[in-house]
């Protein structure tokens, strides 16, 4: 059994957090140190630690993920101008929250995808 983290206390509003969007499946809330003017988590409900343990089962809740995305995306106002969708996997990906999460970013030109 995975270890809980704080996205589940805020899913529970256990950790009382604006939420921007929640349903059955999924939630989505602004992210604490913002590397954009938008940038916007959007998690799975249920506790899956990184996508490596993605399974199957996962299908709808992923998709629910990047359509949650778009919505947020055009009510933010950035749909036209564009943004970008991450998802970090375990430490060469930079993952510090083991819950899955995809990092709704934009509101600037974003520069080159990686940093080298
Ligand atoms: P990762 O590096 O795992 O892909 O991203 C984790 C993100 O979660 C980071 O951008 C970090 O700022 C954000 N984060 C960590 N703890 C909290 C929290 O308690 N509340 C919110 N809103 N964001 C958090």
């Amino acid at each position: 059994m995975a270890e809980e983290t704080i996205f589940s206390k805020i899913i529970r509003q256990e950790i009382p957090t604006p939420l921007l969007y929640q349903d059955e499946l999924v939630t989505a809330f602004r992210d604490i140190a913002p590397r954009a003017s938008t940038h916007i988590l959007i998690i799975p409900n249920t506790l899956i630690p990184t996508v490596n343990d993605v399974t199957e089962a996962d299908e709808l809740t992923l998709g629910r993920m990047i359509t949650v995305a778009k919505k947020l995306a055009a009510e933010e106002g950035i749909d036209e101008n564009g943004y970008r969708l991450i998802m970090n996997c375990n430490d060469h990906g930079g993952q510090e929250v083991y819950h899955i999460h995809m990092h709704l970013l934009g509101g600037k030109p974003l520069g080159p995808m990686l940093a080298v």
